[in-house]
């Protein structure tokens, strides 16, 4: 056991070495759109995308950033007890906008004492010189981290799932933060219609190749108010069980090197929106299920990872 009680790297230890102590995230909404839906690239957005732009537990738009940050901290304080926090743009696309709307925004949720980082979910394709500029400048005063939804590394899935930008363009995102230090979370989905299991691996030793410093990865969730939903109601497809998406959770911890930081290994689907699979809800017994995995096979995250 390298990490605290896991044999994995996770967010919670990581963020306890450098805090000290728990460190909650808020998610937050910047009343953004995304150019996925607002006609700039595409329309309908990503197929499995929610009206709510993939922030479903995220505060309300209509508040002001510091609303939303204490209704989270409220919201939160129910399950947890902390005293710092990381604010989480969330929904949509973080860093569509002019970048003085984006620096009020960010510097309005870093102006309260106790939120101690920002992590910031985009596209790779939303990132431009001046908004690279103003991340860089953020990273040197808080513990910044740029999410990035790519989802899977085959075109094929990535043209089906609407993503609209290709792997030339995510490796160029990378490079232009890498430049910059800047942290950088890749996003991965399980389950994407018509990928095998070795698709789904092969995207994780991708991740696992790329220096890039942590990754979470979301079991696909097929949302009511979807176009997924509705291509799935015309042509059903295999959804993972819950027993073969943890045996690939633990195969994909075993390639990851050591130091990447696993930021999540479920998905969050609203409960009242969530048609499929069911299964997912009960997010503590799919940890608990990938804690006993890796204990039965006595494994651990990077044990196969190439290189070392
Ligand atoms: S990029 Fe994100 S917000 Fe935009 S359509 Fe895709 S999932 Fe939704």
């Amino acid at each position: 056991m390298r990490w605290g009680d896991k044999r994995y790297h996770s967010l919670d230890y990581e963020l306890k070495k450098i805090f000290g102590q728990k460190v909650l995230k808020l998610s937050l909404n910047g009343n953004f759109t995304c150019p996925n839906r607002d006609g700039t690239i595409g329309t309908k957005g990503c197929i499995f995308c929610g009206e709510k732009g993939s922030g479903e537990f995220a505060a309300p738009a209509k508040l002001s950033i510091s609303d939303q940050i204490q209704q989270q901290k409220k919201f939160l304080s129910k399950k947890w007890t902390a005293n710092k926090y990381i604010a989480y743009f969330q929904s949509f696309t973080n860093t569509y906008a002019p970048v003085e709307q984006l620096k009020q925004k960010y510097k309005e949720a870093l102006s309260s004492p106790d939120i101690v980082g920002l992590a910031i979910a985009t596209r790779p394709d939303c990132l431009p010189e001046e908004t690279l500029d103003l991340l860089e400048e953020l990273n040197q005063t808080t513990y910044l981290w740029i999410e990035l939804g790519l989802q899977t590394i085959h075109e094929r899935t990535a043209k089906f799932i609407r993503r609209g930008y290709d792997m030339a363009c995510f490796e160029n995102a990378i490079a232009e933060l890498k430049k910059r230090n800047i942290p950088v979370v890749a996003h991965l989905i399980f389950g994407l219609p018509y990928e095998t299991e070795q698709d789904m691996l092969e995207s994780v030793q991708y991740i696992a190749t790329t220096g890039i410093q942590g990754i979470k990865i979301h079991l696909l969730h097929i949302l009511k108010d979807t176009d997924l939903y509705r291509f799935y109601q015309k042509q059903p497809f295999p959804l993972l069980t819950q027993e073969k998406y943890i045996s690939l959770i633990v195969n994909a911890l075993e390639i990851l090197p050591p130091e990447m930081i696993i930021h999540r290994l479920t998905g969050d689907g609203a409960r009242d929106l969530l048609f499929a699979p069911k299964w997912s809800t009960n997010k503590k017994a799919v940890l608990n299920g990938i804690q006993h995995e890796l204990k039965k096979r006595n494994t651990y995250q990077g044990i196969r990872h190439i290189g070392r």
